[in-house]
């Protein structure tokens, strides 16, 4: 904020210095205008100029060259002061981030990964043509099927948002077994949004509410309570659901709510997170930045900027909030450590877990005592658990 402010007293400086400047030409190119038309005038009434009115034109035209001279002047020293607001903004403002982002995107592996992600968050979005230029400028390898499921769930997404249901029904009918085990109701609900359309129709269309309702049978067990609403809303046929105590079901929620469901159950059975990984990640440095860069500035202020070495660890905890948990923790109860790629949580034979380091430490040639138990184990009969 302190850094707007600054900027913006530069900013007033030169607006202040460029009103006084423009006012002042304007007074000036007036009075020079006014006092040419005059003379002007004058010349064109008389026959042959006078010496006077030649000394007066002399006069004048020095006057117009003078303010010439001084208007382009003051032009250039405005410029003086409109740099200074740019100067004023690099200074108030970081832009260089470095300090505390590692070289990371400086190999071309990793550049090629970062293009990767931006690649797939396009994808994700709908802006296939994008993803596309991307891919052909960066000459990235994507491969189709990687492609392929985002193009159908836009596929289906956009239908759904048409109201057209039935590439949704297709792919959930397809996709049943996995959609099961994963206990989604999103078949449950896409049924329930087909069936909610024939009874908005009234009597006209009650036969076939009925006969599609035998739709709902294998989801009798699951969705008992929501069935019976559905249920119940047909003895209201004849006097319009609208005037009925099932008005409810009318709400565009239940619309809203199937494009959410749909996205999350098609990315879980991808295997995506819901979310884009670049714009989370995007959003968490949003947040993480501003810390870093000034306990940056601390450490480079007591000189001791080199305590941050570790590129791969962060000096200070950054407390992002829970959106922005996603993955629990291990934290290694013999050397209370967190675990990491180098350092990961390892199952004894016993079912205690410990990290590597640790079973390393504890390991007496192939054998290791838990700590716990304590049973004597092989330590190579332990296996790396993944969070
Ligand atoms: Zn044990």
């Amino acid at each position: 904020m302190e850094s707007c402010l600054a900027v913006e007293r530069e900013l007033d400086r030169v607006l202040a210095k460029f009103n006084g400047l423009r006012n002042h030409s304007n007074e000036a190119v007036e009075e020079l205008i006014h006092s040419l038309q005059s003379i002007c005038n004058e010349l064109q009434s008389g026959q042959d100029i006078t010496s006077t009115q030649s000394a007066i034109l002399v006069q004048t035209v020095k006057r117009v060259r003078d303010a010439v001279q001084r208007v382009s002047t003051e032009h250039k020293e405005l410029h003086g002061s409109v740099s200074k607001v740019g100067k004023s903004v690099d200074r108030n403002f970081i832009s260089d981030f470095t300090a505390v982002t590692p070289d990371t995107f400086e190999n071309a592996k990793n550049n090629n990964l970062l293009n990767e992600v931006i690649c797939e968050h396009f994808l994700r979005q709908g802006m296939l043509d994008i993803a596309e230029s991307l891919t052909q400028d960066a000459r990235l390898e994507v491969d189709s099927s990687r492609k392929e499921p985002f193009l159908e769930l836009h596929r289906i997404l956009e239908a759904l948002k048409q109201r057209d249901l039935d590439p949704a029904l297709e792919w959930a009918c397809m996709n049943r077994d996995i959609l099961i085990a994963q206990r989604s109701s999103l078949e449950f609900k896409l049924h329930r949004l087909r069936f909610i359309e024939l009874i908005k129709e009234g009597t006209r269309r009650q036969k076939e509410a009925l006969s599609y309702s035998r739709n709902f049978a294998m989801f009798g067990s699951q969705h008992a309570r929501e069935l019976q609403v559905l249920m119940g809303s047909l003895l209201y046929l004849p006097q319009g659901i609208e005037n009925s105590p099932y008005i409810s079901l009318l709400e565009p929620m239940y619309w809203e709510e199937i494009c959410d469901v749909f996205t999350r159950d098609a990315c879980a059975l991808m295997g995506l997170s819901v979310e884009s990984p670049l714009s989370v990640g995007i959003r968490a440095g949003c947040k993480a930045l501003p810390p870093l860069l000034s306990i940056k500035q601390v450490m480079q202020q007591r000189q001791v900027a080199s305590v941050w070495s570790s590129k791969d660890e962060l000096p200070v905890e950054i407390e992002l909030g829970k959106e922005y948990h996603y993955h629990s923790i291990f934290a290694c109860p013999i050397l209370r450590q967190q675990s990491n790629e180098n350092n990961p949580p390892m199952r004894l034979v016993c079912g205690h877990v410990i990290s590597k380091d640790a079973l390393n430490k504890l390991s007496s040639g192939n054998k290791v005592k838990c700590p716990y138990c304590p049973v004597e184990q092989i330590s190579t009969e332990a296996i790396q658990i993944y969070f």
